[in-house]
């Protein structure tokens, strides 16, 4: 077998690419973690965040001593940045072999024979939909695995390159995505995270339409233990149909993401979000009410253009009002190509900063508070191997709240563990198997 090395960028919907390549690699290709027995290099790129062109081409750079050594060293490059740059990457970085977008990872295998064969450097980029052409499952020897349920997104909020880079929202059939999950659970899996860039609007597109809510009842049919997560849903999206079922099955646990991205109305509708704060907070009320105890995290922007303090403080006050058990916030950082990256009354940097550490610390206040309520009581946690931190002698899983615990390092631990919270640090919980 040749080896390969894959470097990936970004999110879970990148890391579920990057098994899927290697699972189409896997005649010809194993994985190594060491770069000089490489006989390939998968870069997996993202452009979400800030210099992402500047990180690829570091990390090409970063490859000339090795393919001096190695003359027949292949180096392809896929995701984001290379759906967007297609040609553009081949003409910057000679060093490159091919580039692959998002919609056509299937063909790699035919990509590499055709630079073997001397027939010059590849390019695939044209949107094709090819969920039938990807191979079902992927290596997981994980309890946890992905599911990716669509692909692409309609929204078009203006901060974001998504629908250019990913195209418009494809649902994957429910029975491929079935049979997917029927893989992972023969696998051992024990939960799976369904992902979708808007999540719960999957099946829209589908002839005949289908709803979130069913896909989730077929999911949970195939095993009754498996826990199921979701992410990321849209709040335009949010049903009473999708909570109550939430509500109704403990499989669905007690953890919910809902971005939020700001909380003032008018910075919404720049970023064209298409809901107001009543209807978020309507969501929030009606989750918390029909799903006791449960931990809402969130993703917020920072100094989008335009942002006052006033805008600023009403997103800290919706955070207040939430109290959100968790977020993920970022400094608005421009896409080329997105809306967002030419409009007026850009935010200094220096007081985008500022405003994301107040943030963090109001974040960091909230949690420690939300965490308080598990100390002394017992959760159920999916034990998914060494702590972090520690991993000689702990291990960690994540509760049905979705927040890591860490308990003593016994043998034969797997799965599903009930542990009594004793101890409580930053955003973790420590306890002991009862
Ligand atoms: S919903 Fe908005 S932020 Fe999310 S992927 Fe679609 S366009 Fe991007």
């Amino acid at each position: 077998m040749r080896k390969v090395f894959v470097k990936t960028f970004g999110c879970q919907m990148n890391e579920y690419d990057t098994k899927k390549v290697l699972k189409i690699l896997s005649n010809e290709y194993e994985e190594t973690s060491n770069l000089e027995e490489a006989d390939l290099v998968f870069i997996n790129t993202c452009s979400v965040r800030d210099k992402a062109e500047q990180k690829l081409y570091s990390a090409i750079g970063a490859l000339s001593k090795l393919k001096s050594q190695k003359p027949n060293l292949k180096i392809g490059v896929g995701g984001c940045v290379a759906q967007q740059e297609g040609e553009r990457i081949i003409q910057k970085a000679e060093l490159v072999d091919f580039v692959v977008g998002t919609h056509n990872l299937s063909l790699i295998p035919s990509l590499i024979k055709n630079v073997e064969q001397g027939r010059g450097k590849q390019v695939a980029v044209d949107y094709r939909d090819e969920w039938e052409s990807l191979p079902l499952g992927y290596n997981n020897s994980s309890v946890t695995a992905f599911v990716s349920i669509s692909r692409g997104c309609d929204k078009n909020c203006s901060f974001c390159i998504v629908p250019k880079t990913r195209g418009p929202e494809v649902s994957r059939p429910l029975e491929e995505i079935l049979r997917e999950c029927k893989i992972l659970l023969l696998q051992g899996v024990k939960e799976i995270t369904l992902l979708g860039q808007t999540v719960n609007s999957w099946g829209k597109d589908l002839k005949p339409k289908k709803r979130f809510v069913h896909l989730l009842q077929e999911v949970i049919k195939l095993d009754p233990r498996v826990r199921v997560r979701f992410t990321s849903p849209h709040p335009q999206e949010m049903s009473s149909e999708l909570l109550d079922f939430i509500a109704e099955h403990p499989q669905l646990g007690k953890h919910m993401h809902l971005p939020l991205q700001s909380g003032s109305d008018r910075i919404l509708k720049l970023m064209n979000r298409n809901y107001k704060i009543w209807r978020y907070l309507d969501i929030v009320a009606e989750a918390k009410e029909k799903i006791p105890d449960l931990s809402i995290s969130t993703d917020i922007i920072v100094g989008f253009p335009g942002e006052t303090d006033e805008d600023f403080n009403q997103t800290l006050n919706v955070m207040k009002q939430v109290e959100f058990d968790s977020s993920f916030s970022f400094v608005f950082s421009p896409r080329p190509g997105t809306k967002a990256a030419g409009m007026p009354n850009q935010v200094p940097k220096n007081i985008a900063l500022q405003r994301l550490q107040e943030l963090q610390e109001l974040q960091k206040e909230l949690t420690r508070k939300r965490l308080q309520r598990f100390l002394g009581k017992t959760v159920e946690v999916l034990i998914e191997g060494p702590a972090a931190k520690t991993p000689d002698l702990d291990l960690q899983g994540r509760s049905e709240h979705n927040v890591y615990v860490v308990v003593n390092r016994k043998p034969d631990i797997d799965g599903f563990v009930n542990v009594k919270i004793t101890e409580i640090n930053s955003n973790t919980l420590r306890g002991e198997i009862v």
